[in-house]
């Protein structure tokens, strides 16, 4: 079968379980193809550290390990995604991450004439997922990495957001990718599924 032509854009997102280690796959996996990676998560954490008003309304709420508002979030990701940089591709981590905010991006990506091109999702057993942010809670001393929360953020995973896969399957632009393995490993099976969709680093010119 012969692969489709390399398209012109990348408009991706990133799903997985906390400690599926998106986080640092999707940034690797943006700077492969020469787009921005946004993390929804990373936006309200820098907003708590400096201080922000943002920061002020989100702190208890990502502390606690519930999600903030869908209009909030919604908001933020729209701003992110009209900045220059996003125009001919972009990959989303952390959002959207329930159905209500699979169709707000859907609405505002058809406002634009736009849609999605993959969804890489990203599985790693439960009991991994567990022992990778117990880990990072030392290192990293994240306020929504204690056990209580831990457990909190993977039941709110498993309720609202693999529900929104089966939306991505049904469209047929989900990969699932074994995220069990070294760093390297991965992200070669996340750019080897991409390339099948013809989504590859544009030449340099
Ligand atoms: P993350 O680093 O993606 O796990 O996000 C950390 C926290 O930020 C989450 O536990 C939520 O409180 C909040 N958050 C991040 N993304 C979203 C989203 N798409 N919708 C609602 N809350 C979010």
């Amino acid at each position: 079968m012969t692969p489709p032509a390399t398209t012109p854009t990348a408009r991706l997102v990133i799903i997985g379980p906390q400690g599926s280690g998106k986080g640092t796959q999707g940034a690797r996996i943006a700077e492969a193809l020469g787009i921005p990676a946004v993390s929804t998560g990373d936006v309200f954490r820098a907003n708590i550290k400096a201080g922000t008003p943002l920061g002020e309304q989100v702190k208890a709420i990502t502390a606690a390990g519930n999600l903030v508002s869908d209009e909030l979030t919604g908001q933020i990701v729209r701003d992110r995604l009209s900045q220059a940089d996003a125009a001919g591709g972009f990959l989303l981590d952390g959002y959207p991450r329930n159905l209500q905010q699979v169709h707000d991006l859907d609405a505002f990506l058809a406002s634009r004439g736009e849609s999605l091109d993959a969804v890489i999702e990203l599985s790693v057993p439960r009991e991994e997922s567990i022992a990778r942010l117990t880990l990072r809670a030392t290192e990293q001393g994240r306020t929504d990495d204690t056990d209580e929360v831990i457990a909190k953020r993977l039941a709110i995973y498993e309720t609202e957001t693999a529900p929104i896969l089966d939306v991505y399957r049904e469209r047929g632009i989900a990969d699932a990718i074994d995220g069990v393995g070294s760093l390297d490993e991965i992200t070669q099976r996340i750019v080897a599924a991409l390339s099948a969709r013809g989504i590859a680093r544009p030449a340099a010119v």
